[in-house]
């Protein structure tokens, strides 16, 4: 999804980047239950303390597992070794993502802060693990087990990453190593908070408001002058860019959305990349980006470069043809214009489609209500995966709007096997995290402990009243970040908590929910639960083909934005710090990558929260929509939920989950490496369509 409307599963970060913390005796006994911080009252409304204490009973609970394991005399062995090391990593696991949880879904500020702060103190105890020399050693004196390939790759692996921790250099080195990581978390978490807590508002007038639709305006309420006061939250802030006429309205939103966390960010933002750089140097690495492309697919940052420079030639003559069109058009609306800014060209694009494809976004909402989207997903799922989905109306949630599900295997031999558990959570409430997200609950371990999931999204509805009418970019988010949790399930049935669906490659996670996307074109399963919240009247086929016209249109753009967001990321973390100008690199990496005009006061690096969580790595939604388009080129598009594919996708693609190297799977499935030629024919698709419908 693109980087505005999407936050991908963050996790792995909390887990890799550590924080330092005082950490404090339990103030209460351990809680019975071992696995749920929110079953023992320390969800909604309950006392911080009591979730401390529960934290601290895990990290309890993974300091007994590394003590077992460094005890060991005589003969290293995966039972041993590997087994206590995957227990303490599960522990690990469990407390940062009940942390997590209730950082970013308490209701009450207290709770977040202490979730918040748990955290750190959860990462802290992550940078003990990663930094341990003992355990180190302790795991490279394990004889590789030669008829066990995902042991074999999990040791590997492990080892890997233990050398890119630093842990075979010397104490003063590892010391300091120690220090940059926690600087790095505490920096993270700063950047990310100020883009949460940063909602700006703005006041518009009733006329600026022409354009927008109705339901939008009727949820807001005019001030006794007469203005309407706007926020730069999603719901608030997406509209306007799209429907709004007034370009004065439009360029207010988009620098007010773009300011929210301007200027704290800029100082926190040099100061992560300053500590990063240091990281990479004191580890051998010329730069960050070097370090951080060590352990994925793509190997490293010059590959990255090639990757960009190689999908700039495949998009960039579709990403001219699609602007010289659009800009033709705008003209003969508005005489004399000689160029589309960034701030006006979501509505230009909206205006667009409309015209050429006779697409109105909003025609297609009423067939999109929120209940009818999520029973139609779990249908889709159910049949593509071949499982079952069988909600738990009594399970123990922590806000009570969240839906639980048991998840069941459907395949023909292993069919009614419980595969594990997800929690959606999937409305907007105050004080919850903003994104649309999916995120581990548990990590799996064979038949010991079943896999759970979840799902944070911000989707309208959920309220008595409101159907929550979606629009169809919010339909395929949601489908996306299931394709997330059901990766997260059927990959994490393996032995070793390490091996999950979440623990891939970074650059290979996204692969598999954006191949999801390109299924949900088809006029088959948008008909399957399409149906109008009024009449009952299923999507007619002719709307979807106009829809999917629309939305082809746009490709060779999309991907030019996919890559100047990649780039910059890769170029902030490829030079010192010291001597990068933020603003002149975005304006840079604009003109090289965009059409639209730059606009002043744009201070998009400021909450761009994947420099965060991503890194230098933004690159990796590029590689997997390559690996996506290649993936999806496999299916029959006649049959593409009960044919033979599915199948054959769920067991070589997604069930290994990590149990050997992306590339693998990838392998596995294609019969080849991936290449560039599926999405070449994909910009070719483009042209087809628009020419088609453009007549
Ligand atoms: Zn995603």
């Amino acid at each position: 999804m693109s980087f505005s409307r999407s936050y991908p599963a963050i996790l792995a970060v909390f887990l890799s980047a550590l924080a330092a913390g005082a950490q404090q005796k339990p103030a209460q006994p351990p809680a019975a239950d071992s696995l749920h911080a929110w079953v023992q009252g320390s969800g909604q409304g309950s006392d911080p303390a009591a979730l401390e204490a529960w934290v601290n009973a895990r990290l309890d609970a993974e300091k007994a597992d590394v003590a077992k394991l460094v005890a060991v005399t005589g003969p290293r062995t995966v039972e041993n070794t590997l087994r206590p090391f995957d227990d303490a990593q599960n522990e690990l696991a469990i407390a940062n993502n009940n942390a997590y949880l209730t950082y970013s879904l308490a209701d009450a500020a207290p709770l977040r802060d202490k979730g918040q702060a748990l955290e750190s103190v959860v990462s802290s105890a992550a940078t003990d693990l990663s930094l341990n020399q003992d355990v180190y050693k302790a795991l490279a004196a394990v004889p590789l087990p030669g008829n066990d390939p995902a042991t074999r790759h999990y040791l590997e692996r492990t080892l890997l990453e233990y050398r890119l921790s630093g842990v075979d250099k010397e104490d003063a080195t590892r010391k300091k190593i120690r220090a940059l990581q926690d600087r790095i978390t505490d920096l993270t978490l700063t950047f990310g908070r100020n883009v949460a807590d940063g909602m700006l508002t703005l006041k518009a007038t009733q006329a600026e408001l022409d354009g927008l639709p109705t339901d939008y305006i009727a949820r807001h309420k005019p001030a006794a002058d007469g203005t309407y006061t706007l926020t730069t939250d999603a719901p608030d802030e997406g509209p306007v860019m799209s429907f709004a006429k007034s370009a004065a309205l439009r360029l207010r939103m988009y620098v007010t959305y773009n300011s929210r966390a301007y200027p704290k960010n800029k100082q926190v933002l040099l100061d992560l990349l300053t500590a990063r750089q240091e990281l990479a140097t004191t580890l051998g690495y010329a730069h960050y980006a070097d370090l951080a492309t060590a352990d994925q697919m793509i190997g490293s940052a010059s590959n990255v470069q090639k990757l960009i420079d190689d999908v700039d030639k495949v998009s960039r003559p579709a990403a001219e043809r699609e602007y010289a069109k659009l800009l033709a058009f705008a003209q003969k609306q508005q005489p004399g214009l000689a160029s589309i800014s960034q701030a006006d060209a979501g509505y230009w694009n909206e205006l667009f489609r409309r015209s050429q494809f006779a697409f109105d976004a909003q025609s297609v909402r009423p067939y999109f209500p929120y209940d009818q989207v999520q029973a139609g997903i779990l249908k889709t799922a159910a049949r593509l995966f071949h499982v079952s989905f069988k909600q738990v109306k009594d399970a123990a949630v922590w806000d009570k709007s969240v839906d639980v599900f048991d998840v069941y295997d459907a395949a023909p031999a292993t069919n009614g096997k419980l595969l594990g558990r997800i929690y959606l959570d999937m409305h907007p409430r105050e004080g919850k995290d903003k994104w649309f997200s999916s995120a581990p609950v548990l990590p799996g371990i064979g038949s010991r402990q079943k896999p759970e999931g979840m799902l944070v999204c911000n989707f309208s509805g959920g309220t008595a009243g409101d159907p929550g009418l979606m629009q169809y970019s919010e339909v395929v988010t949601f489908f996306h970040e299931f394709g997330h949790l059901m990766h997260h399930i059927l990959g994490s049935q393996g032995e070793w908590s390490g091996e999950g669906g979440f623990n891939v490659e970074g650059d290979f996670v996204e692969s598999p929910s954006q191949m999801l996307e390109e299924m949900f074109h088809d006029t088959t399963i948008l008909q399957s639960f399409g149906k109008h919240y009024q009449t009952g009247e299923v999507i007619p086929a002719t709307l979807i083909a106009k829809m999917n016209a629309a939305s082809a249109y746009g490709r060779g753009r999309w991907l030019q934005g996919q890559l100047f967001a990649s780039s910059y990321s890769l170029q902030v973390h490829n030079q010192p710090p010291a001597s990068i100008d933020f603003d002149a690199l975005q304006e840079a990496d604009e003109r090289r990558f965009s059409p639209y005009t730059p606009v002043e006061g744009d201070r998009f690096y400021a909450s761009f929260t994947h420099l965060t969580g991503y890194a230098s790595n933004y690159y990796t939604y590029v590689l997997d929509k390559v690996i996506a388009i290649d993936f999806f080129s496999q299916f029959d598009k006649k049959n593409l939920l009960d044919g033979p594919t599915a199948m054959r996708y769920r067991r070589a693609v997604l069930e290994p989950g990590a149990s050997k190297p992306a590339s693998e799977l990838v392998k596995d499935f294609l019969g080849r490496p991936q290449n560039i030629d599926a999405m070449r024919n994909w910009m070719n698709e483009e042209f087809q369509t628009s020419a088609v419908a453009g007549n």
